[in-house]
């Protein structure tokens, strides 16, 4: 397999927090390559309106900020590369990361491989992806044109994806398992006022029917108060029930906890093994935000720059 030596630094990822390590360390004249994955951009790019991200009081839209995050690393030298990494191994003390492709022999790494959406876990579900069910909105809410839907979940996610889906959709209802929701006051607000949303309480989705030739037809949902099971008519099911860490390539390698999200050490972005850091969702099951992971990728830039000056 062919292996390029032209990086002192392998960033793993391309979200807000890659994204920011790479104009951190270009500015620095370390020469870091980004290797984006299978979702360039990272999960702002399959997101509309981003209201929270400090300097755009208008809102900017999330696959336009990412534009410019990769512009403004790319302006310093930064480049980037499509391509997804299977492993990372240690050699002496360095570094080879491998991707599908090619391995990249490098000082240190920065991972910041995010997080993915989580699926419910139903065959039906599987079988149905791209036929009606999905986990973009922003995506796939062309495709629901005047057609009841549904949406999964009780977080920010869930309200959002509901609130944009009625762009589309003539009727969304949101299916939640509990009676309290986690989303914020606001996009719950958002939702509530919106006519076209309605909510269903202490419910989850038992089965997806339908066929790939139908697309999906309903739901089985369960009320898990009264044990009570119905069928709800819809010809859409978009799953917003959370995101899990992208970190198999690591495995064995990087300490994690019992979600697989990396453990780096109290108060920066150090993990375990010396020359490997840490940045933005991977690392952060608790914040979670476009603004804390690109303040983590700084972060992360930041100690790997100090790192390799000390080890030189
Ligand atoms: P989240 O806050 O973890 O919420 C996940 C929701 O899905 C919860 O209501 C959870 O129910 C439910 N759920 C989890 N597993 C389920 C399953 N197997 N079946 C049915 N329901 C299930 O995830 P999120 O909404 O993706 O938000 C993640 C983070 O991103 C949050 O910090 C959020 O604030 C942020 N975010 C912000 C924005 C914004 O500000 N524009 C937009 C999106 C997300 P329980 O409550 O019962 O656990």
């Amino acid at each position: 397999m062919e292996r390029i030596r032209d990086y002192r630094v392998v960033i793993i990822g391309s979200g807000p927090a890659g994204c920011t390590a790479a104009l951190y360390l270009s500015r620095a004249n370390i020469k870091a390559v980004v290797l984006e994955g299978l979702q360039p951009g990272g999960q702002l790019t399959i997101t509309t309106d981003v209201e929270n991200f400090p300097g755009f009081p208008e809102g900017i839209l999330g696959p336009k900020l990412m534009d410019l995050m990769r512009t403004q690393a790319e302006k310093f030298g930064a480049e980037f590369r499509v391509e997804q990494v299977v492993s990372v191994e240690r050699d002496g003390r360095s570094f080879v990361v491998v991707t599908e492709d090619r391995e990249y022999a490098c000082d240190a790494v920065i991972v910041a491989s995010g997080a993915s959406a989580m699926q419910i876990g139903l065959e039906s579900e599987k079988e149905l992806q791209g036929f009606g069910v999905s986990y973009c909105a922003t995506c796939d809410g062309f495709f629901f044109k005047g057609k009841e839907i549904v949406v999964v979940g009780g977080g920010d996610s869930a309200m959002e994806e509901a609130t944009f889906l009625t762009k589309f959709a003539s009727k969304v209802t949101i299916v939640h398992r509990r009676k309290e929701m986690r989303a914020s006051k606001i996009m719950i607000q958002r939702a509530e006022e919106n006519p076209k949303i309605e909510f269903v309480f202490d419910t989850v989705v038992e089965d997806v029917l339908g066929s790939k030739d139908k697309g999906v037809t309903g739901l089985r949902l369960r009320n898990v108060e009264t044990g009570a099971t119905r069928e709800l008519a819809t010809q859409g099911l978009f799953v917003a029930i959370g995101h899990t860490p992208n970190t198999k390539p690591f495995a064995g390698l990087l300490e994690m906890d019992d979600k697989g999200y990396i453990i780096n050490k109290s108060g920066s972005t150090y993990t375990n093994i010396e020359g490997i850091f840490a940045c933005g969702d991977v690392a952060d099951h608790v914040y979670r935000q476009a603004v804390t992971a690109a303040g983590t990728g700084c972060m992360a830039a930041l100690d790997c720059e100090r790192w390799l000056s000390h080890h030189e």
